[in-house]
């Protein structure tokens, strides 16, 4: 049975307003491949979850874990092949230029990482982001969240607005070219202000933006002009990366060409596992001004586990099937707009898919609270997703990697039966 107190007793232990899914709160007690058990034993199809992404309890990972913790493990001022080995296959991964990782344990971190290694090397402090972002949870990263309500209390940060095509900054001439004057101009205005242009910080896919599409040209036009200036690129991939937009990296399927890459959440399918990673040259400059060290980051546990991720992702297969299984779930979502007014887009790459909810399609006014009912509806049918995006009306679609033709199916009939209800 479903503890009625514990909601109450996490308020006390964890402080009120520690955040929670759903109109009614889901106690979780198991998790198995795609499906989370609740405390009174009902089965849920997770669409949602992109941290477990090879799979909850995937038997591949749990045996490297403990394997590996009842082994040895060590922080990293030791030598160990396991972490020396899982850089080197990072690194390989990429196709930018990346051949030294720092390890952290969050993303968070990275990013923390990825920003003083980008200011460490031009020597200047300014950071331009998107409007509507996430990067972390840190003070140097909250900035790049406030800055774009409270601009005078983040003199080093120029937030632009996300580039989309749905509804663009100039109506009139849509396109990357207004975006890209953003840009320019949060450079120029950085370097007047005498902080300097370090570089910019994207998520590939602009994930918590709401996986705009973006207009074409923008990423390779963007990076052109950021190098001009003397900075660098950094590329969140703490979502888009692992497979997920159907690519190992989302600066794959979004033609971002980044200096520094930030990976996280996918690498350890739940053990806390990032990395910042970047040319030789610029981590040496950045390990030879911090001196990096982070306690649990850079470990033969942290190792064992992320190499057995990219095992069973390349074993399994599991990003050509993202990108197939991602791309039928698409469509499909697609066709479901048909004479309704109120779904305004349907977007994404592999298996993240954003569907966003709008009060009508001539105003694309958005309508968060369809967005909530959609996503506390579907829970009711056994299926979990949550709402985001800039305004918060997006129904984010983003189950681990794992999930199957069929389970897609299953979740199109169930949101089939949320749009009957809704349709009335
Ligand atoms: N970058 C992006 C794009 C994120 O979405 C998040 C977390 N949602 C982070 C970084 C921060 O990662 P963490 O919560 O592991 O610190």
């Amino acid at each position: 049975m479903t503890d009625k107190n514990l909601f109450q007793r996490r308020e006390r232990a964890f402080g009120t307003g520690a955040p929670t899914f759903y109109d009614v709160p889901l106690e979780l007690v198991r998790g198995e491949g795609i499906y989370l058990f609740d405390s009174d034993g009902n089965r849920y199809v997770d669409m949602y979850n992109n941290v477990e992404s090879v799979g909850h309890g995937n038997p591949v990972v749990v045996e490297a874990m403990a394997d590996q913790q009842r082994r040895l493990n060590v922080h990293s001022r030791y030598l160990h092949p396991g972490p020396v080995e899982f850089a080197e296959r990072l690194a390989a991964l990429h196709t930018a230029d990346v051949e030294s990782v720092v390890f952290t344990c969050s993303g968070s971190e990275a990013n923390e990482v990825a920003l003083q290694l980008v200011r460490t090397a031009t020597g200047k402090r300014g950071i331009v982001c998107s409007n509507a972002t996430y990067h972390g949870n840190t003070e140097a990263l909250l900035q790049l969240v406030h800055a774009p309500h409270e601009p005078a209390a983040c003199p080093e940060i120029r937030a632009i607005p996300f580039p989309e095509t749905y509804r663009p900054l100039d109506p009139d001439h849509p396109g990357a070219d207004a975006y890209l004057a953003r840009l320019s101009e949060a450079i120029d205005s950085l370097e007047r202000a005498g902080v300097g242009f370090a570089g910019v910080i994207f998520c590939s896919i602009f994930a918590n933006e709401g996986l705009p599409d973006i207009p074409d040209g923008f990423m390779s036009r963007a990076t052109d002009m950021v190098r001009a200036a003397g900075g660098l690129v950094i590329a969140d991939e703490v979502q888009a990366g692992y497979g997920r937009a159907g690519t190992w990296w989302g600066y794959q399927s979004t033609q971002l060409t980044p200096d520094v890459v930030v990976t996280g959440k996918a690498m350890g399918n739940g053990l806390p596992l990032a990395a910042a990673a970047a040319s030789k040259s610029l981590v040496d400059q950045f390990r030879s001004a911090t001196h990096y060290f982070n306690t649990c980051a850079a470990t033969p546990l942290q190792s064992a586990v992320g190499m057995a991720v990219l095992d069973v992702i390349e074993d399994e297969g599991l990003i050509a099937a993202a990108s197939e299984v991602g791309a039928g779930l698409k469509e499909a979502l697609s066709e479901r707009r048909a004479g309704r007014d109120w779904i305004g887009d349907v977007r994404g790459r592999g298996l993240f898919i954003a569907v966003e909810m709008v009060t009508d399609s001539a105003t694309k006014q958005p309508d968060r609270a369809r967005a909530v009912e959609l996503v506390n509806r579907l829970k009711d049918r056994g299926y979990l997703t949550s709402n985001a995006g800039a305004y918060s009306n997006v129904v984010k679609i983003r189950p681990p990697l794992v999930l199957s033709a069929d389970q897609a199916r299953g979740f199109i009939d169930a949101f089939d039966d949320v749009l009957d209800h809704i349709d009335g």
